[in-house]
C-alpha cells in the first residue's frame, strides 16, 4: 500500500516494465441510483489529455437537477433501504421504540449486552457488509493497472507509482473499513437516580464528497470508505479534471454488490454540481478536500442551508527542516521527493525547505546535480519518467505565473522552471534559492514542481520560521539527533510530522490539517466520526416506579 519503501517503487518504476496500455473509457455518464445516466440538461464537458491537451472523452455533466437526483437516490437507499441497517452495531436499530426495548432489556437483565437474536442478527448483517466492501477492495486491486492507467490518461500521473502508492491506497482504506464496520458502538452511560442511559452511534445520512484531482482514486475511497462503514449513503462530485476513475469504481462497486442509491457519482463543475451538494437541504455531511478558498464557500453554504457539519481537507505551505547532522544525500532525495512527487499537485508537498547554514552549500551542489538526472516525460510511454505533466492547462499555466513572479521578485532560479515537451503540460523541475519569506512564492500554496530553498542558523529560528504560515499541513524533520526532531515534532503547527522520511503514511494515520488546511481528518478510525451521529438514550431501571 501506500507505506511501501519509495525504493521499491522506484525499482519497479525502472524495471522497464511494458508500457501501461492507453485503456478504453467505458464510463462517461452520471452514476445515480445504480444506473449510467445522461445529465438532465444532456449537456457534457470534455476531459483533455495533459500529456497532448487533446480531448480523451465528453462526460455528461451535472448540474443542480442531477444532484437533486442522486441525493434522492441516497437518501432513498438511507431511509429504506439495506445498506445502514446492515452494520456490526446497534444502528441497525430502526426506531427509537427498538432503541428503548433493547436499552430496556439490557438494564432488566443487568447484562450490557443485546440479547442473543440480535447479536445474530448483528453479525450476520456485519458479515454481509463486509463481505461487500472486502469485494469492493478486491475488485479495485484486480483492476489496478486499468484505473493506473485511466488515471494517467486523465491526470498525467506515472503508472507504475500510482497502482503502488494510489490504487494500494484506496484498496487498502476499503479492507481498513470493511474491518471497522463492526466496531462501532456506544457506551453504557452511568446515570444518578432509577435511570440508566447509552449512546448509539448511528450513520449521519447522506454524505457530499467533493474531492479534487490530485489522488482521484485515493480521494474516492477514503471518503467513500468510512462513510459506508457507518452505514451512510453518499454523493460524490469528482473534479472536473479527473472524472473518470470515480466513475470506473462507481462500476466496480456495484460489481461488488453494493445497493442501487448507496453510492451516486455526479461529475460536474464546482459552483455548479458541487454548490447544489454544499447547499442541499438533504445532504447530511459534506466532506471536501480541496483548495481553501473553496473549502470557505463550502461552510458559507452549509450555514445558509441546513447547518449540515462539515469536514475541509485544504491546501498546504509545509516546512521540511534539514539539520546540519542529516546524511545530506537521504535529506536531498526527501527534499526532491517531498516537492515533485505527484509533479508537486500534493496537499502535503514540502515546498519550503529549510537547510541550516553549515551544510547549506553543500546540500544547494548535490540538489543541483541530483536534479540533472531528473526525467520530466510522458507517464504513458516513457518508463524513465520521473514526472508527468501537470494536470490541464490552467494548472499548468498558474504555476508558470508563480514561477515568473518568483523570478521578478528576486529569487534565483537553481534548476528548472521553463515548460518542456513539444506538447502537453510539462514544466521542468523548479528550485529557487535567494528565497525570502515575505515572496509570493514563500507564502502561497502553488500545487506545482516548484521548492523554496532557505537557510537557517537555530533549531528555535527553524520552528519559528516553519510556523510562520496559516496552513498547517504536513511538516517534516531532517536529523540523527532525536531531541532536536522530538523538540520539532512538539513544536510544529500540522496535522502529520515527518522525521527523516516524507509522504510515509498508511491507511490508519490520521490525515488532515489545522489553521487554514482545514479540520476533520481522513483514514484513520477517526474519520468514521465524521460519518456517525450520537444518540443518548435513557430508560427507567427495573423496579423503579417508571415500570
Ligand atoms: P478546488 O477547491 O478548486 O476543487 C476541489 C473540488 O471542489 C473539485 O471537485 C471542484 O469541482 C469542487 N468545487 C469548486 N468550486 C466549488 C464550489 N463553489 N462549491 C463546491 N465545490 C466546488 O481545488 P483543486 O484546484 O481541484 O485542488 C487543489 C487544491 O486542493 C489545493 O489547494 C490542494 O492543497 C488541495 N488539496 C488538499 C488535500 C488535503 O488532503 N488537504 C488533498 C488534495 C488537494
Amino acid at each position: 500500500g501506500a507505506d511501501r519503501p519509495a525504493a521499491d517503487v522506484e525499482a519497479e518504476k525502472k524495471s522497464g516494465a511494458p508500457p501501461f496500455e492507453v485503456p478504453e473509457v467505458r464510463f462517461t455518464k452520471l452514476f445515480i441510483n445504480g444506473c449510467f445516466v445522461d445529465a438532465v440538461s444532456g449537456r457534457t464537458f470534455q476531459t483533455r489529455d495533459p500529456r497532448s491537451g487533446d480531448v480523451i472523452a465528453s462526460v455528461a455533466e451535472g448540474d443542480r437537477e442531477d444532484v437533486d437526483l442522486a441525493v434522492k437516490a441516497a437518501r432513498d437507499a438511507f431511509d429504506h433501504g439495506e445498506w445502514p441497517r446492515m452494520s456490526g452495531s446497534v444502528s441497525f436499530l430502526n426506531s427509537i421504540r427498538d432503541a428503548l426495548a433493547i436499552a430496556a432489556r439490557v438494564c432488566r437483565s443487568n447484562a450490557l449486552q443485546v440479547g442473543m437474536g440480535e447479536k445474530k442478527i448483528v453479525s450476520e448483517m456485519w458479515q454481509e457488509r463486509g463481505r461487500i466492501m472486502t469485494r469492493f477492495a478486491e475488485l479495485v486491486e484486480r483492476h489496478a493497472d486499468e484505473l493506473a492507467a485511466l488515471e494517467s490518461l486523465d491526470g498525467g500521473k506515472l503508472p507504475a507509482v500510482t497502482k503502488a502508492v494510489d490504487i494500494g491506497n484506496a484498496a487498502g482504506s476499503l479492507r481498513y473499513f470493511a474491518g471497522a464496520a463492526d466496531k462501532i458502538h456506544g457506551e453504557t452511560l452511568k446515570m444518578r437516580g432509577q435511570f440508566q442511559g447509552c449512546t448509539l452511534r448511528e450513520p449521519l445520512g447522506v454524505a457530499g464528497l467533493i474531492i479534487p484531482w490530485n489522488f482521484p482514486t485515493t480521494m474516492f475511497t477514503i471518503k467513500v470508505a468510512p462513510a459506508l462503514a457507518a452505514g451512510c449513503t453518499v454523493v460524490v462530485k469528482p473534479a472536473e479534471q479527473t472524472p473518470l476513475s470515480a466513475l470506473f469504481l462507481a462500476d466496480l462497486a456495484k460489481q461488488a454488490g453494493i445497493p442501487d442509491g448507496v453510492i451516486n457519482v455526479v461529475p460536474g463543475f464546482g459552483p455548479t454540481a458541487g454548490a447544489a451538494i454544499a447547499s442541499h437541504m438533504d445532504v447530511d455531511t459534506v466532506s471536501f478536500t480541496g483548495s481553501t478558498e473553496v473549502g470557505r464557500l463550502i461552510m458559507e453554504a452549509s450555514a445558509r442551508s441546513n447547518l449540515k457539519p462539515v469536514s475541509l481537507e485544504l491546501g498546504g505551505k509545509s516546512p521540511l527542516i534539514i539539520f546540519d547532522d542529516a546524511d545530506l544525500d537521504m535529506a536531498v532525495e526527501l527534499a526532491i521527493s517531498a516537492n515533485f512527487f505527484n509533479k508537486g499537485e500534493a496537499c502535503v508537498a514540502a515546498s519550503r525547505v529549510y537547510v541550516q547554514e553549515s551544510v547549506y552549500d553543500r546540500f544547494e551542489k548535490k540538489l543541483a546535480e541530483r536534479m540533472r538526472s531528473w526525467v520530466v516525460g510522458d507517464p504513458l510511454n516513457d518508463p524513465r519518467a520521473d514526472q508527468g505533466p501537470q494536470v490541464d492547462k490552467a494548472q499548468y499555466e498558474r504555476v508558470l505565473s508563480y514561477i515568473e513572479h518568483g523570478k521578478r521578485e528576486g529569487a534565483t532560479l537553481l534548476t528548472g522552471g521553463r515548460p518542456c515537451g513539444q506538447k502537453g503540460y510539462y514544466i521542468q523541475p523548479a528550485v529557487f534559492t535567494n528565497v525570502k519569506e515575505d515572496m509570493v512564492i514563500a507564502k502561497e500554496e502553488i500545487f506545482g514542481p516548484v521548492m523554496c530553498l532557505m537557510k537557517f542558523k537555530t533549531v528555535e529560528e527553524a520552528i519559528a520560521r516553519a510556523n510562520a504560515t496559516r496552513y498547517g499541513l504536513g511538516a517534516g524533520v531532517v536529523t540523527r539527533d532525536m531531541e532536536v526532531a522530538s523538540r520539532v515534532v512538539r513544536s510544529v503547527r500540522a496535522g502529520l510530522v515527518w522525521v527523516n522520511c516524507y509522504f510515509a503514511l498508511s491507511n490508519d494515520c490520521p490525515f488532515g490539517g489545522r489553521g487554514m488546511s482545514g479540520f476533520g481528518g481522513d483514514e484513520g478510525m477517526q474519520a468514521l466520526d465524521k460519518y456517525l451521529a450520537v444518540k443518548c438514550v435513557v430508560a427507567p431501571l427495573r423496579g423503579s416506579p417508571w415500570m
